[in-house]
C-alpha cells in the first residue's frame, strides 16, 4: 500500500513539477523526500528506485553536472544533425512577426496576448466608402459581361475605380491615397467579391506590388513621383516574379541585368541592361509601369563593390521603355482579369529605376518576402471570405424559393449538410481574416499566419463553391447573365494558385516556416550552434528539454480531462479555448517529437510536415473565431453557428493528429505521442446533424443570423445598377412565412382534390384557390407576384443556335437546324 502510495504521489508530484516546467531541482527534490520516505517506512524498493531516478535526473538535469558531460556531447551531436538553413530560408525565417502562432506553438497559449489586440471596427469614413464607393463599383459590374462578352471590365467602372482611388488604399493621405486600415482593406475587397474579376482587379494593386515596395523601399524621389499617380490610377501597377522556369521556386529566376553603361535621355549614364521573360503577370497588358524582379550582375565592377553577383534586385520601369514587350494577355480561367506575359531583351534602364536606389540592390527577396506577410493575409483571404458570404446568401435564398416534392429544398437534410458546411466556412473565413487584419492594424506582420490563411481560405473557397454549385443544382449549371456563381465558381483555380501554390504552402511553408521562426526555442538554438555558443545552447537546449515535458504533461492530464487551462472566456466559449490550450501542447509535443527523430530529413517528409502544419492551421482558425465570438455583438441563432465552427475545426485539428501518429516512421515514438495526447481516444467528433438543421434553416430564412453573415456585402439595389441575386433573394426571404403558409393550404387541398385536377402550375392552384375560397383576394395578389418573382429567378438562359461560335455553324449543324420544328 504505501508503495503504490509513494508511486502515485511521485507520479503526481513529477507531472506537477513537468507542467510548471519548474526545471530539473523540484523534480529531484519531490523524487528524493518520496525515496527517503519509502526508506523510513520500510518500503525499501520503492524507495531505492526514487532515490535512483533523483539521482538520475540531478546528473542530466543540474546545470553544474550536466555541463561536465552531457551538454558537450549533446551539442556535438546537435551540431551534425541541426538543418542547415539556405540563405533563401533565412530570408524568408527574418521577415514578419511572430504573435499568436508563436503561442500555439509554446503549447500554452497565453490568450490575454490575443485579447489585447482590441478591435475598434472601422472609422465611419472607411464604413462610408464601404456602404456607397464599394455598392456603386459592384452595381456596374455584370459578370456575364465581363467575361464573355468583353473579357474586361467596363470602362466607366474602371474610370469609376481610379477616380474613387480603390488603387490606393495602402497609400498613404499625404501621397493622395486612402489609407485604409488592414481590416477596411479586407471589408473592400469582401464586398467587391460580388464579382471575381473586380476583385482581382482592385486586390492585386493594394497587395505584394510595386505600391507596397516602393512605401517601404523606395527612395523619396521615387515615392513622390510614383505614389500620387498610383493613388488615382494615372499609374496603373504590375509585379513580375514568375517566368516559365521559376514558378514557387522563385528564386530561381533566370531574368537578368547586367551592370553597363548606355544612354539614357540623351546621356549616357551607369545602368542596367535587362534581359527577361516573365509570365502570368496580373495587371500586365495595361501596365503603365511595370515592377521587375531580376539578379542583378555586375561582372566589370563597375559598382565597385567587389561582387559580381549581386542578387535578387527590384525595378520599376515604365512601359515605355524601349524594348519592353508587353500588352499581350493570358486568359485566367473563369475570370478574364487582365494578366500576360513580359518579355525584353538587352533593355537598358539607368539605376534609379531600382526601387530604393543602390542601396537596396540585391536586396530583392528580403523585400518581396516582407511585404508578402502582410498582403498575403488580406488579398485572397478576403476575396475567399467574401466569396462565402455571398455564397451563403445566394445558396440560402435558392434552397428556400426552389421547390421540389411540394416542400422547400432547404428543408430537405441531404441540402442542409451543404448549407450547413458553407456556413460554417464563411463564418470562420471571415473571423480569420478580419481579426488577423487587426493583429496588422496592431502592427504584427504574420509571416506564418499569412500562409495559413492563404492556402486555408482559399482551399475553403473552393469548397464553398462547389457546395453552393450543388444546392443550385442545373441554374447554375447553365452559363448566362442570369448564372450569378458559374463564373466565380470556376475561376476558384486561380486564388489556389497564385502567391504560392496550396500544395506548396500547406505542404512546405506552414510548418516548416513555423517550426523555425514560431518555436520558442529553435531558431535561438540554431544561433548558438552557428556562433558555437556552448553556454547559450546549453541553457536554451534544457529550457527546451523542459518545454517537451512540460507539453506531454499538459497534453496527458488535459486529455484526462484534469487541470485545464484557465481561460478568459464565456461559458459557450471556454471548453473549445480549454481544447485549443490542450492541442496546442499535443502539437508542440509532436513537433518536437519530428524533429527530432526526422532532423533534416523532416523538409522531405512534407505529409508529415503537412499534418503538423493542418493541426496548427486549425488551432489558429479556431482562435480567431473564439476572438470575434468575445469582440463581437451575437445575434439569435449564432450560438449554433459557434459550435458547429469550433466542433468542425477540432475535429480536423485531430484528424490531422491521428493522420501523423499513424505514419510517423517512428513507430514506437508514434504509439508514445498517441497514448500521451490521447489516452481516451478522439474527443471531437463532426459537428451533430442537430447544428446542422438550425444552421440552414437560419441561413435560408429571413433571420439576424443570414443578415449577420452577409453584412457589409453588396444586397441594395438602385435604379441603373446591374442586377443584384442577394436583394432579391433578401426581398423573397421577407415574404417567404407568409408563402409557405400559403403553399401549404393550398397543397394541402389538393391532396384533397379540392382543387381541379388539371391545375398543375403553382399559377393555376393560386387562381383555382382563389375561386374555390381558400385564398383571399389579398393573398392570391402577393402570391401571383411572389411566384412571377420565384420564377424569374429560377429561369436560366437561352441562346440562338449559333451564339457560341464565331465560325459559319457547320453543314450538319445548318440541316439540323432546318428540321427542327419550329
Ligand atoms: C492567374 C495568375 C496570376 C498570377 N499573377 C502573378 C503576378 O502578378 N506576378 C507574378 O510574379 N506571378 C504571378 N503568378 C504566378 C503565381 O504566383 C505562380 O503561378 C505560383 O507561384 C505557382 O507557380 P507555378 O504555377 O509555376 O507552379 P509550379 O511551381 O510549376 O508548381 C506545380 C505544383 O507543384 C507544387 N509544388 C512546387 N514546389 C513544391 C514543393 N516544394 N513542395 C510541394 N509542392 C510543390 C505546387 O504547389 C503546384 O501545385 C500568377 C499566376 C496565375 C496563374
Amino acid at each position: 500500500m504505501i508503495t503504490l502510495l509513494l508511486l502515485v504521489a511521485a507520479i503526481v508530484g513529477c507531472l506537477v513539477v513537468m507542467r510548471r516546467e519548474a526545471g530539473a531541482l523540484p523534480a529531484v527534490a519531490v523524487l528524493a523526500v518520496l525515496g527517503v520516505l519509502g526508506l523510513v517506512l520500510d518500503a525499501e524498493i520503492i524507495g531505492v528506485l526514487l532515490l535512483i531516478a533523483a539521482a538520475g535526473i540531478a546528473i542530466c538535469g543540474l546545470k553544474p553536472l550536466r555541463r561536465l558531460w552531457l551538454s558537450p556531447r549533446l551539442f556535438k551531436v546537435f551540431k551534425k544533425i541541426a538543418p542547415k538553413v539556405s540563405e533563401t530560408e533565412r530570408v524568408a525565417l527574418d521577415a514578419g512577426t511572430v504573435a499568436w502562432d508563436g503561442e500555439l506553438f509554446s503549447g500554452r497559449p497565453d490568450w490575454k496576448r490575443l485579447l489585447a489586440f482590441d478591435n475598434p471596427g472601422l472609422s465611419d469614413e472607411e464604413q462610408a466608402f464601404i456602404d456607397h464607393q464599394c455598392a456603386v463599383a459592384a452595381g456596374m459590374c455584370n459578370a456575364w459581361e465581363i467575361a464573355r462578352e468583353r473579357a474586361d471590365m467596363p470602362p466607366e467602372l474602371w474610370d469609376y475605380l481610379k477616380k474613387e482611388r480603390f488603387f490606393g488604399m495602402i497609400i498613404p493621405k499625404a501621397y493622395g491615397g486612402l489609407e485604409f486600415s488592414a481590416k477596411a482593406q479586407s471589408a473592400v475587397l469582401q464586398k467587391l467579391a460580388f464579382n471575381e474579376t473586380l476583385m482581382s482587379t482592385v486586390g492585386v494593386p493594394n497587395s505584394l506590388g510595386p505600391g507596397e515596395l516602393l512605401l517601404k523601399y523606395g527612395t523619396e524621389e521615387q515615392k513622390n513621383h510614383y505614389l500620387p499617380r498610383l493613388a488615382d490610377g494615372r499609374d496603373i501597377p504590375c509585379f513580375a516574379l514568375t517566368g516559365p522556369r521559376a514558378g514557387s521556386d522563385a528564386t530561381s529566376i533566370p531574368d537578368v541585368g547586367i551592370v553597363c553603361r548606355g544612354m539614357h535621355e540623351g546621356k549616357e549614364v551607369l545602368g542596367l541592361k535587362l534581359t527577361f521573360e516573365k509570365r502570368w503577370i496580373t495587371l500586365a497588358p495595361i501596365a503603365t509601369v511595370v515592377g521587375l524582379a531580376f539578379r542583378m550582375f555586375d561582372p566589370d565592377n563597375l559598382l565597385e563593390r567587389g561582387e559580381s553577383d549581386i542578387g535578387i534586385s527590384c525595378a520599376l520601369i515604365p512601359r515605355e521603355t524601349e524594348g519592353m514587350q508587353i500588352g499581350r494577355r493570358h486568359h485566367p480561367i473563369g475570370s478574364p482579369f487582365m494578366n500576360g506575359p513580359i518579355r525584353g531583351k538587352d533593355v537598358f534602364i539607368p539605376l534609379d529605376y531600382l526601387i530604393g536606389g543602390l542601396e537596396m540592390a540585391g536586396q530583392g527577396w528580403r523585400m518581396l518576402v516582407e511585404c508578402l506577410s502582410v498582403g498575403r493575409c488580406i488579398t485572397l483571404p478576403s476575396g475567399a471570405a467574401g466569396t462565402g458570404r455571398y455564397a451563403v446568401g445566394w445558396t440560402g435564398g435558392f434552397a428556400r424559393i426552389r421547390r421540389q416534392f411540394n416542400i422547400a429544398v432547404a428543408d430537405m437534410e441531404g441540402v442542409q449538410e451543404p448549407l450547413a458546411r458553407l456556413a460554417a466556412k464563411a463564418y470562420i473565413s471571415q473571423a480569420a481574416v478580419m481579426q488577423t487584419a487587426n493583429t496588422i492594424d496592431h502592427g504584427v506582420k504574420p509571416a506564418v499566419p499569412s500562409a495559413i490563411l492563404k492556402s486555408q481560405l482559399t482551399e475553403f473557397q473552393r469548397e464553398m463553391m462547389i457546395d453552393a454549385m450543388d444546392v443550385h443544382g442545373g441554374r447554375t449549371v447553365t452559363l448566362g447573365p442570369r448564372n450569378y456563381l458559374g463564373i466565380g465558381f470556376s475561376a476558384t483555380p486561380v486564388s489556389i494558385t497564385v502567391e504560392g501554390a496550396n500544395i506548396m504552402t500547406r505542404n512546405l511553408m506552414i510548418f516548416g516556416q513555423g517550426a523555425i521562426r514560431c518555436h520558442p526555442y529553435v531558431l535561438d538554438e540554431l544561433a548558438a550552434k552557428d556562433s558555437n555558443d556552448f553556454a547559450a545552447f546549453d541553457k536554451l537546449f534544457f529550457r527546451h528539454t523542459g518545454l517537451i515535458f512540460g507539453n506531454a504533461a499538459r497534453a496527458f492530464t488535459q486529455a484526462l480531462g484534469l487541470g485545464r487551462a484557465e481561460v478568459p472566456f464565456d461559458s459557450l466559449a471556454k471548453p473549445y479555448a480549454q481544447e485549443v490550450a490542450r492541442l496546442s501542447s499535443a502539437f508542440g509535443l509532436c513537433a518536437d517529437a519530428a524533429m527530432a527523430s526526422l532532423g533534416a530529413k523532416l523538409k522531405q517528409r512534407e505529409m508529415i510536415s503537412a499534418r503538423l502544419g493542418d493541426v496548427l492551421s486549425n488551432l489558429y482558425l479556431l482562435s480567431m473565431v473564439l476572438k470575434q465570438w468575445h469582440d463581437s455583438d451575437r445575434v439569435d441563432g449564432e450560438a449554433a453557428l459557434f459550435h458547429y465552427s469550433c466542433r468542425f475545426l477540432l475535429n480536423r485539428a485531430e484528424q490531422a493528429l491521428v493522420e501523423l501518429y499513424e505514419n510517423l516512421p517512428n513507430r514506437a515514438l508514434a504509439h508514445l505521442l498517441a497514448g500521451i495526447t490521447m489516452p481516451l481516444g478522439r474527443r471531437w467528433h463532426k459537428p451533430q446533424d442537430s447544428l446542422t438543421r438550425d444552421i440552414a434553416k437560419a441561413i435560408s430564412t429571413d433571420t439576424a443570423l443570414r443578415h449577420k453573415l452577409t453584412r457589409n456585402t453588396w444586397d441594395s439595389w438602385e435604379e441603373g445598377q446591374q442586377e443584384n441575386p442577394l436583394a432579391r433573394y433578401n426581398a423573397l426571404l421577407a415574404n417567404a412565412e407568409r408563402a409557405e403558409t400559403i403553399y401549404r393550404t393550398l397543397a394541402k387541398a389538393r391532396a384533397k382534390r379540392e382543387l381541379p385536377e388539371a391545375a398543375l402550375h403553382p399559377e393555376q392552384w393560386i387562381e383555382a384557390g382563389l375561386e374555390a375560397g381558400l385564398l383571399s383576394e389579398e393573398d392570391a395578389v402577393f402570391m401571383r407576384a411572389h411566384e412571377a418573382e420565384v420564377l424569374d429567378m429560377l429561369t436560366v438562359d437561352d441562346f440562338d443556335f449559333d451564339a457560341f461560335t464565331s465560325q459559319q455553324p457547320s453543314a450538319n449543324h445548318e440541316r439540323q437546324t432546318h428540321t427542327t420544328p419550329a
